[in-house]
Formats: structure tokens, sequence, C-alpha cells
């Protein structure tokens, strides 16, 4: 099956967090004992070097969520263009970290899972502003040109912060083809994107850009995040994705990657993975078609959202 026919028979259980579980194991630099980030090799730009630095401890993570009953692997594509990686060293093998990304997931998931190559935002518009647009669009573009040669299935558009930027990553999309999942990531409050726009405009503007699913990601744990699916849900017809985190975020600030906790102790404010069984439980009642996890949420989140969305069923 595709994307748009699983999205058609049930709710898409999807996979969990990459980069903040192979930070905890080891294998990407959180950067927290630097004071500045940018300037060489693993500088703790959560760039997706793991790739082809480490591709055995990406393997055994891909493995670990299509055990636990993922129907779709995210290619550790995050942080993916080639602006980004050059922050972290790793420029030149833009190409290579994109193709060896994809393989990996596309080797475990075999005929069991689909493969969704993700994209998120440039970070250029929050350093220059919307004068940056062109170039955004070219290393948007140039991402998923090189995902879609690498064979995924669909893309995954997801933690970008404006709704404008996130237009552009939908136009590159539907250049390719290729469809889109589109979830945007809001903070320091779930009422608006950091361009100020509400969720229900942006759940609208990403329907109207061709978007097949659209929703949030990351940031708050599913309890936060669920009244602002519940906007989302009220402005479009297309089908909801939501992939919270599992981080225990505050009244004053929704935003676990704002609290003083991150990135290193983590650990206090981590969700119990119940929390991720009832909001399978709740998800096809609140008209969402793909669940999975962000930052935080491993396999054992990832199997409890199943038996959540299984118990639903039932
Ligand atoms: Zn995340």
């Amino acid at each position: 099956m595709n994307i748009i026919e699983l999205l058609n028979d049930g709710v898409v259980l999807g996979d969990g967090g990459y980069l903040i579980e192979l930070e905890r194991r080891g294998y990407v630099d959180s950067g927290s004992g630097r004071e500045k980030v940018g300037t060489g090799r693993g500088s703790g730009q959560f760039t997706p070097e793991a790739a082809i630095e480490n591709p055995d401890a990406l393997r055994g993570l891909h493995r670990e969520f299509l055990r636990a009953g993922s129907r779709v692997l995210q290619a550790l594509t995050f942080f993916g263009t080639r602006e980004k990686l050059s922050r972290a060293g790793y420029g030149e093998q833009t190409e290579a970290i994109n193709h060896a990304a994809v393989r990996i997931a596309k080797e475990v998931a075999g005929d069991e899972a689909l493969v969704a190559g993700s994209v998120s935002r440039t970070q250029l518009f929050e350093r220059e502003g919307p004068s940056a647009a062109g170039l955004a669009r070219e290393l948007l573009g140039e991402q998923i040109r090189l995902l879609q040669e690498a064979g995924v299935d669909f893309l995954i558009l997801e933690t970008f912060f404006r709704l404008d930027e996130m237009l552009i990553a939908l136009e590159c999309a539907r250049s390719s083809g290729l469809p889109a999942v589109a979830t945007m990531s809001f903070r320091p409050l779930v009422t608006k994107s950091s361009d100020d726009r509400t969720p229900a405009e942006c759940a609208r503007a990403m329907a109207d850009a061709g978007a097949i699913a659209v929703g949030a990601n990351c940031e708050q744990e599913p309890g936060r995040m669920i009244p602002l699916l519940r906007e989302m849900r009220g402005a479009v017809k297309v089908p909801l994705a939501a992939q919270p985190a599992a981080f225990r975020t505050t009244d004053s600030c929704h935003s676990f990657t704002r609290q003083p906790a991150f990135p290193d102790d983590l650990e206090t404010i981590q969700v119990s993975r119940r929390e991720f069984e009832e909001f399978g439980k709740v998800a096809r009642a609140e008209g969402i078609r793909y669940a999975g996890g962000c930052c935080g949420a491993n396999a054992a989140y990832i199997r409890a959202l199943g038996d959540g969305l299984a118990g639903a069923r039932a």
C-alpha cells in the first residue's frame, strides 16, 4: 500500500524520534558543552551525519521501531540541507548522507514499512528573515531531489516553525510529485507559529498547498498538543498527522526545547509511555490518521501508542 491508501485504511502508526535517542546512546553530540556551535564536525547541530558515521546505530534504531509496529520509517534526513550540514562540517557529504539515510531505512523496512524522507526548516529565516526565501527554496528543493533519487515513498515535512517556510517546502514537494505530510512545530506557545499564524490558519494553508495530511510534531507532549490538533481539525478536511514529543511542558512555555532541562537533563521531564497509550486511544476520535512520536519517544512509546490504537478499535 502507498501512503494515501494506508491513511484511508485506518490510523497509520509512525515511528519515534531519532536524534535525541541517538544522542542518549552517544552517537550525536548535544553541543551543550560548547560555547559556540557550527564550527566543525559533530558540533551539536543535531544534524544527521550518523547515517554515514554510525550506520549500524541508525540501522538498529530503525529495527526497534519496525519491531514496535511502525508502518513508516522516517529516514534520518532531518536538518539534511546542504547549508545546515555545512554548519556541522558535513556540507560536502550532503548527497552521501541523504542517500545513505534512505538506503538504510529501506533496507530495514523491506516490504514491511514505507520509508519517508524527513525534511525540516533551514533556519535561514530565523537568522536572515524572509529575504532568505530564495535560498531556502534552493536548499529544500535540492534535498527533496536527493531523497527522491534515493527512492523514498513520500515526504514528511516537519518541525517547521514558520508557515511561510513550510509553504516553500510544500512547493518543492509538489514539483517533485512526491506526496507530502506536513507538520508544524509550535513554540513557545501552541497558539501561534513563529510567523504569527494560528494552528487553523497553518492547517488550511498547508492543505491548500497540497499536503495529504497536516498537523503538528515535536515540542509538546500529547496532552498539550491535542487542543491545537482540535483547532486544525476544525479547519480542514484532510487527515491529521501528529508526532508529539515525550517531554512535559509547562503552562507558561509549551516547548520542551525551551525548558531548562534541554538538552542534558531531559530525563527529568520525560513523560511516561502511558501518555502515548492514552493518546493512541483518543487519536481516531480526534481525527488523527497518522500518529507517531518525536523527540524522547523511543520504541517503547511507539509500542504503547500502537497498543492504544488497537485498544480503541476493540
Ligand atoms: Zn522532535
